[in-house]
């Protein structure tokens, strides 16, 4: 039986999928996996963005079968012939760039963009934060900003404007990237150049009423505490309506419309549908995939609307938990389970209809297993079940050894660990390529 994953909430179906029973092939643009919790620290050198890598091979090599890797893009499905297109989408191709795959079972696992809702300006002028090369984009525009700052001759007001960094989104993301930068600012940026110190600014673009809206009232405030006594500006109830070049035009909670200048923009609000997801929605029709944000599931993960053969998890998908890593890892672990079972009826029953062998499996259940966020100044939150909320210095061990704990192997664990302690030891590197 041929299945064919589209990478990623993946890695977890891919670390535990009895390749005996299946042909795995997987598909995706990246030949590796990439840790995103650290993603915000790699921006600022805290870790090295290649100590958050790992190559797909490094899983795929351990199992048991060979697992067929094609280093490509999937632009289309199509549901009605059970096939797929992967374009190569590398810079350098061959003769040949584009095939057709077939497939028993389809797993949709390709994340999701960021959300800009069709604000002007902010494709071209925002940085995101999602993958490798975004976080080496964020890293060169703040050193950039910084040295242009440090020019001989700058007018003072040119000066305020590149030293004002700019986070626009108060979730999980938009906290820990202001936080990482505020430290990296404080702890280093202000020894290496001391004609600019003091005069930096970070501020926070939020449109609801607070922060971080999945956790508990106590948390927020004291996030919003530690902020301000970090100096970094939360702007609540303000909304970006426009981003242009050296500037972003908000309502702010006055309900008025105001220009605040910045040197560096980064933009994290959330997700959005990819294009394939979005177009594989409208070939199943509105009545079975109605919400924007990803693809309806029932409770096996089983896109609503196809014929039982096509799975998505993850961003892709559209739940009713919040799109994260613990979901998108549980669902992965969840379908590599589902797919033995389903292999173990139909052995014993090849003819049974797939509603009649579906009907035996178990549905997915999802234990969270609690939040954390970074809050800066060696300071973190935590909410974990049974109402334990924690916040301080020691959550901030707490946090490190829970996103230790969770990379992906011990390489990484060690690459994370050594640059945590060069960090302390030497300080964050601002060189840059
Ligand atoms: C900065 C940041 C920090 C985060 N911190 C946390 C955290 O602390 N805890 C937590 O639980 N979650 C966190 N998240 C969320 C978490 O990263 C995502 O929820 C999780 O990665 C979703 O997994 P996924 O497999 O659905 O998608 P992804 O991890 O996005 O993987 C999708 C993969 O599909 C590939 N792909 C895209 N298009 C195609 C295509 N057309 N064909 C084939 N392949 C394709 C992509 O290259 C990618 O490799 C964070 C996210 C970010 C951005």
């Amino acid at each position: 039986m041929d299945k064919t994953y589209l990478d990623r909430g993946s890695t977890s179906l891919l670390k535990d999928i009895d390749t005996e029973n299946y042909n795995v092939v997987l598909v995706s643009p990246r030949a590796y996996f990439l840790f995103t919790p650290l993603l915000p620290s790699s921006t600022v050198g805290t870790v090295e963005l290649r100590s958050i890598m790992q190559p797909i091979r490094f899983i795929t090599r351990f199992k048991n079968r060979e697992v067929l890797f094609i280093e490509g893009s999937c632009t289309d499905i199509d549901p009605e012939k059970k096939l797929i297109t992967v374009e190569d989408s590398s810079e350098i191709k061959g003769e040949v760039s584009k095939q057709q795959i077939k497939y028993d079972y389809l797993v949709v696992g390709v994340g999701a963009e960021n959300a800009t809702f069709n604000i002007p300006g902010v494709r071209e002028f925002a940085c995101f934060l999602k993958e490798s090369w975004d976080a080496r984009k964020i890293r060169s525009q703040l050193l950039d900003s910084l040295e242009s700052a440090a020019f001989p001759g700058q007018p003072e007001e040119e000066i305020q404007r590149l030293l004002h960094m700019v986070v626009v989104g108060g979730g999980p993301t938009g906290i820990e990237y202001a936080a990482g930068l505020h430290d990296f600012l404080e702890e280093d940026v202000k020894i290496w150049y001391p004609e600019i110190a003091g005069k930096f600014r970070i501020t926070l673009v939020e449109a609801t009423p607070h922060v971080l809206p999945a956790f508990s009232k106590d948390l927020i405030e004291y996030t919003e505490k530690t902020f301000a006594e970090n100096k970094v500006t939360i702007l609540n109830n303000t909304a970006v309506k426009k981003v242009n070049q050296k500037d972003i035009v908000v309502l702010n909670k006055d309900k008025e419309l105001e220009s605040i200048p910045y040197g560096l923009l980064v933009w994290a609000t959330g997700n959005t549908a990819r294009p394939l997801v979005a177009a594989l929605m409208t070939k199943l029709g509105l009545a079975a995939q109605a919400q924007r944000r990803g693809l309806t599931v029932d409770e096996h993960l089983i896109v609503a609307g196809s014929d039982n053969s096509i799975y998505a998890l993850g961003d892709a998908s559209a739940t009713k938990w919040a799109p994260t890593g613990q979901v998108a890892s549980r669902q992965g672990s969840y379908l590599a389970e589902h797919f033995k079972n389903l292999y173990e009826l139909k052995k014993k029953a090849p003819n049974s209809d797939s509603k009649v062998l579906l009907s035996q499996v178990d549905p997915f259940v999802y234990n969270h297993r609690g939040s954390l966020a970074y809050v800066g100044g060696d300071k973190a939150i935590a909410e974990l079940p049974g109402n334990i909320h924690l916040s301080g210095a020691a959550t901030y061990f707490f946090w490190k050894s829970a996103y230790l704990s969770n990379l992906f192997s011990l390489r990484n664990r060690i690459l994370v660990g050594f640059d945590w302690v060069k960090c302390k030891m030497f300080g964050r590197d601002i060189g840059r390529e």
